[in-house]
C-alpha cells in the first residue's frame, strides 16, 4: 500500500502513526497517510518561523519561486491526477483540470502587486500605507477540490511573504502531501509545511500559539468552531464556508438554452462544489419543459470510476457524505416530490449515486433548504419575482447566486437583490484569480483570490515620514 510522507523544514517526515485513506470509487482503503503528532506539529510551526524572516525580506525570490512552482505542477499534472482521483473520486480530466489551474494560480499570483498606497505626499509629510505578511499562518483545507483551494491560500501568501502550515482534509491528504514534496524543489526550506492527520490535528492548529492567521476552507459547523479558537489570542481568519447557492429563471429565459448550463453548474463534481447551484427556482410556465430539460441531460450522464474513459461523474467522496444525499432525497420523495431523473444510490462497493432532478419540491422541504452538497438538483416553482428573491434571501447561506434570462440587464438588477458574495448573470460558477470570491452571512469571513485575497494575509502599516 502507497505511503506518504509530510514536508516538515523542507525534509520529508513520516510519522508515528498512519490512517487509512479510502478510493471512494472502490469503497476502501488503498493508501496510508502520516497522521501528524503534535511534536512534529510544532516542527512544522518552528520551521516555518524560522524561515519567515529570509523569506519576507526577498519579494524577488517569492515571485520566481512562485512561477517556479506553477510551471513545476503544470508539468507534472498527469502524473498527480490518479492520486487525487483516487482519493477524491473525480474523473481524471476533470482531476488534471484542477491540478493545472492550481498551477495556473500560482503562476498569476507571482505576478501580482502587493498593494500599496501613497495616501499623502505634502510639505510635512509622506505617507504610505504598505501592507506588511502577517508571518506565520495555517491553511485547513477540505475535501472537495484538495488541490485548488490549497493553492488559494497557499499563492497569496506566500506572494505577500508568509511562511505556511498546511493541512488537508483527512478524507484526501495524499495529493496536497505530494504538492509539498514537489514544493521542496522551488521553496527554501519552512516555506511551506504540509502536515496530515485525523483530527483534532485541525483544532489543534487552531489552538497553536504560533500562527498569526488561520485561512479556513470547510462547514459552516467547523468554521464557527475555528473563529470561537481563533478568538483566545485574536488570531486573523478568513473562513470560506457553505453554501447553498439559488439560481433564479427568469419568464424571458429559454429552457433548452438555459439547462445544459444550469445542470454544468449545479453537477460540477458531483455537486461537491461549495458554489454549485442548489436550488432551482423557475416560474410556473417554464417550469416542466425546464425540468424536462435537465432531467434528459441527467439520464445520459456517464457515472463510474474517475479512472475510467468517458466517465463524467465519479462517485461521491465518502460514506457519510453519500448517505446524508440518500437521506435527502428520500426525506425529499417521502414529502411528495417527482424524481424526474435518477434518484438511487447505485450499488456497488464504491459511493455512487445517480444524477438526480426533483420536481414538485418546495422551500421547507430539507433539500432544498439544507447545503446538500451531492449531485441532486430540486426545481422550485414561483409566481412572483419580488417573492422569489425573498425565498432565495431567507437562508443563513450566501456565498454565491444567479439570475437567468434573456434580458441580461433586467437580470443583473435582480442579481443586486440577491444576498451573496457572487451574484452571477446568466452563468455560475465563473472564477478568476483577480475576482474576490467569500460568502456573506454564515458562507464565512473575508475573501479569497485577487488582490483581497492578498490583502487577507497582510496587515496595513502605515509609514508616515515628516519633513522639514
Ligand atoms: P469540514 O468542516 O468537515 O472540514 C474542513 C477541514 O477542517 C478539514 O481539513 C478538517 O480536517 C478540518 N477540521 C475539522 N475539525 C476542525 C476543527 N475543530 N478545527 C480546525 N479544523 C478542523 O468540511 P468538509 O466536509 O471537508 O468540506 C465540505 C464543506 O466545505 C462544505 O460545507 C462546503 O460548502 C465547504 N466549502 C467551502 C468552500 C468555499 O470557498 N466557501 C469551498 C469548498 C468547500
Amino acid at each position: 500500500m502507497p505511503r506518504y510522507t509530510m514536508t516538515i523544514g523542507g525534509e520529508s517526515v513520516a510519522a508515528d502513526a498512519t490512517f487509512g485513506v479510502v478510493d471512494p470509487a472502490l469503497g476502501e482503503v488503498r493508501a496510508e497517510a502520516p497522521d501528524c503528532g503534535a511534536e512534529q506539529l510544532d516542527a512544522a510551526f518552528d520551521a516555518a518561523a524560522h524561515a519567515y524572516r529570509s523569506w519576507r525580506r526577498d519579494e524577488g525570490g517569492r515571485r520566481k519561486a512562485l512561477h517556479a512552482a506553477g510551471d513545476l505542477l503544470m508539468g507534472r499534472a498527469n502524473e498527480l491526477a490518479p492520486v487525487l482521483t483516487r482519493e477524491q473520486g473525480k474523473p481524471l480530466a476533470d482531476a488534471a483540470f484542477e491540478i493545472i489551474g492550481s498551477g495556473y494560480w500560482l503562476k498569476h499570483f507571482a505576478d501580482l502587486p502587493i498593494p500599496y498606497d501613497v495616501i499623502r505626499d505634502d510639505d510635512a509629510a509622506h505617507v504610505e500605507v504598505v501592507r506588511r505578511p502577517m508571518g506565520v499562518v495555517a491553511a485547513i483545507t477540505p475535501w472537495n477540490f484538495p488541490l485548488m483551494l490549497a493553492c488559494w491560500k497557499v499563492a497569496p501568501a506566500l506572494l505577500a511573504g508568509n511562511t505556511m502550515v498546511l493541512k488537508p482534509s483527512p478524507y484526501t491528504p495524499l495529493t496536497t502531501l505530494v504538492f509539498g514534496e514537489m514544493m521542496r524543489e522551488v521553496l527554501p526550506p519552512g516555506v511551506l509545511n504540509v502536515v496530515s492527520g485525523r483530527d483534532p490535528l485541525g483544532a489543534r492548529m487552531t489552538a497553536h500559539h504560533v500562527p498569526r492567521k488561520i485561512s479556513f476552507t470547510g462547514s459552516v459547523a467547523t468554521g464557527k468552531r475555528v473563529a470561537e479558537a481563533a478568538a483566545s489570542d485574536l488570531k486573523r481568519v478568513t473562513l470560506e464556508l457553505g453554501g447553498n447557492d439559488p439560481a433564479i429563471v427568469l419568464d424571458d429565459a429559454d429552457p433548452a438554452e438555459i439547462a445544459p448550463k444550469l445542470f454544468g453548474s449545479a453537477f460540477q463534481n458531483n455537486g461537491q462544489l461549495c458554489s454549485a447551484i442548489k436550488r432551482v427556482y423557475a416560474p410556473e410556465h417554464l417550469y416542466d419543459d425546464l425540468v424536462e430539460a435537465l432531467a434528459a441531460i441527467a439520464r445520459t450522464a456517464k457515472v463510474g470510476n474517475g479512472l475510467e474513459e468517458g466517465v463524467q461523474y465519479g462517485p461521491l467522496n465518502n460514506r457519510p457524505q453519500w448517505e446524508r444525499v440518500v437521506e435527502l432525497v428520500a426525506d425529499a420523495v417521502g414529502r411528495g416530490a417527482r424524481v424526474a431523473a435518477g434518484g438511487r444510490a447505485i450499488d456497488g462497493p464504491g459511493y455512487f449515486h445517480e444524477p438526480t432532478v426533483l420536481a414538485g419540491v418546495d422551500d421547507g422541504f430539507r433539500i432544498v433548504d439544507e447545503e446538500q452538497f451531492g449531485p441532486v438538483l430540486p426545481v422550485v416553482r414561483y409566481t412572483s419575482l419580488d417573492d422569489v428573491v425573498e425565498r432565495a434571501n431567507a437562508s443563513h447561506f450566501g456565498l454565491c447566486g444567479s439570475v437567468w434570462g434573456a434580458d441580461a440587464d433586467r437580470a443583473a438588477e435582480v442579481a443586486g437583490e440577491l444576498e451573496c458574495g457572487t451574484a452571477w448573470i446568466n452563468t455560475h460558477f465563473a472564477v478568476h484569480p483577480d475576482q474576490p470570491f467569500g460568502g456573506h452571512k454564515w458562507s464565512g469571513v473575508g475573501s479569497e483570490n485577487g488582490r483581497w485575497g492578498v490583502e487577507a494575509f497582510t496587515e496595513v502599516q502605515v509609514r508616515h515620514r515628516a519633513k522639514g
